[in-house]
């Protein structure tokens, strides 16, 4: 296993979030009936003209700025010849000599950088959907926003490679450039994969792998290709450049086809679309827009707010938690309350909503008060839960309810004095069996008091209190 060393790089097709099309008014809407977002542009009538969409620009060089790539400002596009049936054009309106993002990378959250060789704007293809014999076309997709990414070969294994993704789709969802949505086709990857002798200087023949729908997929698929490739030269047989298809059914990859098949694009000039600069104040405006992206936030998450890499990565994941938790705290400062009662009770809440974190209404100021009232003592554990599953969907003062509820605790002595006198009476074997040294009967009496104050009794106090009273 470890006498060869895997080299993979990877190419990432992902959808930009705009509401027309790269170089038409079209819709870019995702479930519209076949064939409904369409013009004569996108279907590549004669003698239309493209028009190129600014918003598509903002969303690249954001994305490049992210990806820490260099941005080139002469922007001029190319065709990219061939024929298919989902094409209506007969050619793709891309970037192929000068990206518009070169010589990037991305820190993964384990420390390994990989490499961005470019980063480049392009219109996609339409889809073909077979249905038994026949098959169909939608020309819905054609035109849409695309930007490829294209890693260096730095990635070392499947694992990592799987790293990769996850990192940069959330990246991309943090700077609002993308949904990503693997189902929707919004994130697509490709992988080109090699192994050469551990330590050598040159790389093996790279095979491309297509066809892998999650990101699951892409980490399988790479991992049959490890053990393939490693069989074929432990064998001695040659591998050959070519194109595989993943089939997530037999888990296997078979070839597509051989570099002699290889498509010649015969790029040239798109002629219809006249080249230009990009000014110093789009790449600005864009830099002054980026969001803390995730690798920043979480190392403030562990140095400012002192939480563990696996707590900060809760938040990094959760961009909308991170907001909520540093809204909190500038109503209630202590950063380890917010963080017990927002990992714990309120997570578990969301949990069991139906549409998660769409659902919840309560304010960052409502919620501070649940845990400034808990600390005080002013609610119980039970009363506090019970007040944030109330108002967590609608918002509603937690004073309020803490009065209609009548949630208040008991924390009066006087009061939790006669409760106690009270259990004690009733209940004269566990008071026994305490006096006999089984000092656990306590937790049996302050049961009692919590159920007679129908979980309105401090606990802790109720305690305190029987155990002094035990004791006389
Ligand atoms: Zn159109």
């Amino acid at each position: 296993m470890n006498n060869f060393d895997t080299v993979i790089g990877l190419e990432v097709h992902t959808q930009l979030k705009t509401d027309s099309k790269i170089f038409c008014s079209c819709s870019t809407q995702f479930e519209s009936p076949p064939n409904t977002n369409i013009c004569p542009v996108c279907c590549g009538y004669p003698g239309v003209l493209p028009v190129f969409n600014r918003k598509v620009l903002s969303l690249a060089i954001r994305v490049s700025l992210a990806l820490n790539c260099k941005i080139n400002r002469s922007i001029y596009f190319e065709r990219k010849n061939y024929f298919y049936p989902d094409l209506p054009k007969n050619y793709q309106i891309s970037q192929y000599k000068l990206p518009l993002g070169e010589d990037g990378y991305i820190e993964l959250p384990s420390g390994k950088k990989v490499g961005i060789e470019r980063v480049h704007m392009e219109e996609d293809a339409g889809k073909l959907v077979h249905r038994g014999d026949c098959s169909l076309v939608d020309f819905n997709r054609t035109g849409l926003p695309l930007l490829e990414i294209v890693s260096r070969p730095d990635i070392e294994s499947p694992q990592q490679a799987y790293e990769y993704l996850k990192y940069l789709k959330l990246i991309l969802q943090y700077i609002d450039a993308s949904d990503c949505d693997m189902e929707k086709g919004s994130l697509r990857c490709d992988a080109n994969i090699s192994l050469k002798p551990a330590g050598a200087g040159e790389l093996g023949t790279k095979v491309e792998l297509k066809n892998m729908n999650s990101f699951k997929g892409v980490r399988t698929a790479l991992e049959f290709e490890v053990r393939r490739q490693r069989k074929c030269i432990e064998r001695g047989d040659k591998i050959f450049q070519e194109t595989r298809l993943w089939d997530v059914d037999k888990l296997k990859t078979s070839i597509m086809r051989s570099k002699e098949e290889a498509h010649d694009y015969r790029y040239f000039p798109e002629p219809d679309l006249l080249d230009f600069r990009v000014s110093d104040d789009i790449i600005e405006d864009e830099k002054d827009s980026l969001v803390e992206l995730p690798q920043k936030k979480k190392k403030r998450f562990v140095e400012k707010h002192g939480f563990s890499e696996k707590e900060a990565d809760i938040f990094v994941t959760n961009p909308w938690l991170a907001d909520f938790f540093e809204q909190t705290l500038c109503f209630h400062g202590k950063c380890k309350d917010v963080a017990n009662w927002l990992l714990g009770p309120f997570l578990e809440q969301v949990n069991n909503l139906e549409d998660k974190f769409n659902s919840v209404k309560i304010s960052p100021e409502n919620f501070s008060k649940i845990i400034r009232y808990f600390v005080e003592r002013k609610i119980n554990n039970i009363g506090a839960k019970k007040i944030l599953a109330l108002s967590i969907v609608t918002n509603e003062d937690v004073d309020k309810i803490i009065e209609r509820e009548k949630l208040a605790q008991i924390s009066g002595t006087t009061e939790l004095e006669k409760f106690a006198e009270e259990v004690m009476e009733e209940n004269p074997k566990p008071v026994k069996q305490y006096r006999e040294g089984k000092v656990q009967a306590v937790m049996f009496l302050v049961g009692q008091i919590m159920r007679k104050t129908k979980g309105k009794a401090n606990p802790g106090l109720a305690k305190e209190i029987l155990e002094r009273r035990l004791k006389q």
